[in-house]
């Protein structure tokens, strides 16, 4: 059977993390009908896949999808959504930053006829319980104003690691999507609009873990450089959509 919610964590070096988030999850599925947890472990060098295994003897809905090495959360939430099969799909970080609950937010978005519905900690009415550093939010705001030139205009928070599509859009979307690191939101959401899907930003709370994979000095630079390639990599009309298996059939 379809299940109605596949769930995508990527998830690199989570050992500290990914225990709770997993059990956090499946109590709240218990009871709401078939759904698929997968974690895509992207070459983490700890126990994370230990961890996800010993989940897994318990929660016969999560599955665990290993990369070789790391290749980013751009290729590992991209290798988790083509291999969903859920009516919805909901990709969330490993740190549940963003409580599970507020799926119920975004679900309810979907149901008012929105393809698309993301988390975003820069719209009025989020709840930010523990803020970023002062710099990882300048990182943010400044990453944004780019990210409104370059590629999406008129969204306030593509980097949020919470976003709700329907399983068609999200499966066409990732199916086009190249970006394999941190600059990958803004390239899925950009690929949105072109293809027409609607999007609706909603407010979430976020209780931010300090534990970040991101790194200002490192990260920076390759997403700009990403971002800058949105446009290019994606010139050509979007009559590929037609080209992809899953888009007509589930449409
Ligand atoms: N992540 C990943 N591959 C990487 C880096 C990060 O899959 O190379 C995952 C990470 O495990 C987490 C998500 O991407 O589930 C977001 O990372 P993090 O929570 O560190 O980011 P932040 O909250 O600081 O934005
Ligand atoms: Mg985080």
């Amino acid at each position: 059977m379809e299940p109605k919610l596949s769930i995508v964590i990527p998830a690199y070096n989570e050992e500290r993390r990914i225990g709770r988030s997993l059990e956090s999850i499946c109590d709240y599925m218990k009871g709401s009908g078939p759904y698929e947890l997968i974690v895509v472990d992207d070459g983490s060098s700890d126990s994370t896949a230990g961890v996800v295994r010993e989940a897994m003897e318990k929660h016969p809905a999560i599955s665990i999808l290993q990369n070789n090495v790391n290749k980013g959360k751009g290729y590992s939430v991209r290798r988790g959504v083509l291999s969903s099969r859920g009516r919805f799909v909901l990709m969330s970080d490993a740190d549940l930053s963003t409580p599970i609950e507020e799926i119920e937010k975004l679900h309810k978005e979907l149901g008012e006829g929105y393809d698309i519905s993301i988390g975003s900690r820069a719209v009025s009415g989020s709840m930010i319980l523990k803020r970023q550093t002062w710099y990882r939010q300048l990182m943010g705001k400044t990453f944004n104003k780019f990210v409104q030139v370059f590629a999406v205009w008129g969204i306030n928070d593509t980097q949020c690691g919470f976003k709700l599509f329907n399983g068609y859009a999200a499966r066409a979307i990732f199916s086009m999507q190249k970006i394999d690191r941190f600059a990958f939101d803004a390239e899925a959401l950009y690929l949105a609009k072109r293809m027409g899907f609607s999007i609706k930003e909603v407010p979430v709370v976020w209780v931010n873990s300090p534990d970040s994979k991101v790194s200002i000095l490192n990260d920076s630079p390759q997403m700009l450089k990403d971002l800058l390639m949105v446009r290019f990599y994606h010139f050509r009309p979007m009559q590929e959509r037609a080209l992809n298996p899953l888009y007509p059939k589930e449409a």
